[in-house]
């Protein structure tokens, strides 16, 4: 663990830890409350409200009601909704430091990487959306006979939310960004393991000026509340980031009532593809950034790490010594690079994996345990001499988990990338121009980096092939997940 010398005491008051539902801050209706943990320390942070189904029915009752009176897409102007977003993403800068806090208390991420990415790719999402808010507009369309026709843009409607624990904020901006620009209102469920950062920005968007009703959060668990927003016969439309287990189970809860719209952000298994002719440093930071940013816990993980085989011996030892120099500890300690896993649940499963890769022979080349005597630390870990088939190269880990696999020509990596259920990301890394363009045409993944991994923006689309999810979030094709066309034809 890191020495004490440069870590500071996280000085965050919590100030919301109960439902927002039409402006107000209101305990459940079953009176109940869950514990959220901080998991550097298994202690609990504070009481949180936890919502069901009859809060999520108020919830939804709010955000209907504020969306038919047109308190947000009538009676303000597009470019006024915009104004509003800016003016939360104001309100989220002024608060970075606290809100990094919160995030790194509640989730365990290294306060610092919150501060210096987190906070600025949400602030960052805010001021995309508000930008759009007045320029996602129709056409008019030259159709036959002496007809005036033309489209409308026009919000969907009520939207259920359902997000993940890995980047509570940024996750939070994804959604209410383009949902709140185009003119929706909105129930979130934040995740129970994280649900403080999410309610902290429910106190900044009512001091923005949102009217009431707009922006409902809900805390509160997966089958009870999460179920009953997916179930709901009044949301026209539920977006969902999570497992691609629950996200069937989102669909199937959408076909069997009211047939809302679903878009999904599952999970992947991403190929990370390095040729012997990459820049070698490059390459094994890159790769080790792929899998070990945030605790392992990324849908896009690099978590198939395919090397060619003329570079294995080299990559791999590099690779594992990368991996033991990973400064594990203390999320509010400066030097920390990895903290701890965001539950008991999330160890566990990590812990799982580790001896599945050790029964099916993959070689556990460093790490494999536990860090520490409290909290949910593990060691960076790193397998190499994985095959396709192995557990370990086929689930999503979700953890410090590095699982190297050996190729030996272009058309096999290119073959065995794609034999995986899930498509989210690649990545290859090579100085040769060809082979990164052959990769990229041809790997079944939404998101595909060249010589770099996890670079995002606010503008560039993200989002799954395959299993791993419908739809994609940000940029511009994420205003279609929260607009409907009309089409207007009108007689001369
Ligand atoms: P999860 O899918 O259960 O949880 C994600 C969100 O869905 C949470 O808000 C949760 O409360 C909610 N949820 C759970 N069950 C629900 C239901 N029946 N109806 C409606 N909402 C429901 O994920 P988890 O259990 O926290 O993690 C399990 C695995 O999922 C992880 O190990 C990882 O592989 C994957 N995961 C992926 C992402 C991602 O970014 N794509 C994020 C978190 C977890
Ligand atoms: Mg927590």
């Amino acid at each position: 663990m890191a020495t004490a010398t440069t870590a500071i005491e996280p000085s965050v008051k919590i100030s919301a830890n109960k439902l927002l539902i039409n402006g107000r801050w209101i305990n459940s209706a079953s009176g109940k409350t869950f514990p959220t943990v901080n998991p550097a320390t298994g202690e609990v942070i504070t009481q949180v409200a936890e919502a069901d189904a009859a809060d999520v029915d108020k919830a939804v009752t709010a955000a209907r009601a504020a969306f038919e009176t047109g308190a947000w897409r009538r009676k303000m102007t597009a470019s006024q909704r915009g104004a509003m977003l800016n003016r939360l993403a104001d309100l989220i800068e002024k608060h970075a430091d606290e809100l990094a806090q919160l995030e790194s208390l509640d989730n365990g991420k290294p306060y610092q990487i919150a501060k210096a990415a987190d906070l600025p790719l949400t602030v960052a999402c805010y001021r995309y959306y508000a930008g759009w808010a007045d320029k996602n507009h129709g056409k008019t369309i030259p159709v036959n006979g002496n007809y005036f026709c033309y489209t409308k843009h026009e919000p969907v409607g009520v939207v259920g939310q359902i997000i993940p624990w890995n980047f509570p904020l940024l996750m939070q901006a994804w959604k209410l960004g383009p949902a709140l620009s185009m003119g929706c209102t909105v129930v979130m469920k934040p995740a129970e393991q994280t649900p403080l950062s999410a309610l902290r920005v429910g106190e900044l968007i009512m001091e923005a000026g949102f009217p009431e009703g707009v922006v409902n959060i809900l805390p509160g668990y997966g089958p009870t509340a999460g179920a009953a927003l997916a179930r709901h016969m009044d949301v026209d439309k539920v977006a969902f980031t999570g497992s691609t287990e629950v996200g069937k189970l989102i669909m199937k809860a959408a076909a069997e009532t009211n047939l809302k719209r679903v878009t999904l952000e599952l999970g992947g298994k991403s190929p990370n593809i390095v040729f012997a002719d990459a820049d070698m440093d490059e390459a094994i930071e890159g790769a080790h950034f792929a899998l070990f940013f945030n605790q392992g816990q990324c849908c896009c993980a690099g978590s198939r790490l395919f090397v060619e085989e003329k570079a294995y011996d080299e990559f791999v030892e590099r690779s594992v010594a990368r991996a033991k120099k990973r400064t594990v500890g203390n999320p509010f300690d400066a030097k920390t690079e990895q903290g701890p896993q965001v539950d008991q649940d999330q160890f566990d499963k990590v812990m799982g994996y580790i001896d599945k890769g050790k029964k099916e022979n993959a070689k556990m080349l460093t790490g494999g345990g536990r860090v520490g005597d409290k909290g949910y630390f593990i060691e960076p870990t790193v397998f190499g001499d994985v095959t396709d088939n192995m557990t370990i190269a086929q689930e999503e880990i979700f953890g410090p988990v590095m699982s190297i696999l050996k190729f030996k020509t272009i058309e096999e990596v290119a073959a065995r990338a794609n034999k995986t259920t899930y498509g989210l990301a690649a990545a290859v890394w090579t100085k040769d121009i060809s082979k990164a363009h052959a990769i990229a045409d041809s790997v079944r993944a939404g998101t595909v980096w060249v010589n770099c991994y996890d670079v995002f923006d606010a503008g560039a689309p993200f989002g799954g092939f395959k299993q791993s999810g419908i739809g994609r979030e940000l940029g511009e094709y994420s205003l279609a997940n929260y607009t409907e066309v009309k089409t207007v034809t009108v007689k001369l």
